[in-house]
């Protein structure tokens, strides 16, 4: 179980679903966290204002660290993130090496709640990240959080009302 200041990482990361969402983009954030704590780099999905489907924050967070972290760095490092990374993302996260992923959702509730929605089928697969990334530690979901992310995504799929 995570304690009160990764649960303030993931609320964070809500947020930042939260903003884009309310930019008209997919609702999902996520947060880049150094081992002493510090958080280093955060994003939101932002695949309709940028006009490019691959633009999700996990991506963003693994291409940030390859650039800006040395190795030792990347592998200390925890992603903190809205939902569960998709394969690329997983996969982005896995080539560059970082540690730990701790999501506030999972990919598996994600998509109970697109079919409970009626959203369009997704043309990727939701995999679990451990299904591509094997050995990384993964965390969560969290039930504190669950209600919140799945209002999100109901509003995006219900014309944001
Ligand atoms: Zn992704």
């Amino acid at each position: 179980m995570t304690g009160d200041v990764e649960l303030d990482q993931l609320r964070r990361c809500v947020e930042l679903a939260e903003e884009a969402l309310r930019a008209g983009d997919e609702p999902f954030g996520s947060v880049l966290v150094a081992s002493d704590g510090r958080r280093l780099a955060e994003d939101r999905n932002r695949v309709v204002t940028g006009g490019d489907p691959t633009l999700h924050p996990e991506f963003a967070l693994a291409r940030w660290a390859a650039t800006n972290l040395r190795p030792a760095q990347r592998s200390a490092a925890t992603v903190f993130t809205s939902g569960e990374h998709c394969p690329m993302c997983a996969a982005a996260h896995g080539w560059v090496g970082l540690g730990r992923i701790v999501c506030a959702s999972s990919a598996a509730q994600l998509a109970d709640w697109l079919g409970e929605f009626g959203a369009p089928e997704s043309p990727v697969r939701a995999l679990p990240i451990t299904r591509v990334v094997p050995e990384l530690v993964v965390e969560g979901p969290f039930d504190e959080l669950a209600d919140e992310v799945r209002e999100l995504h109901r509003r995006a799929v219900n014309g944001r009302g």
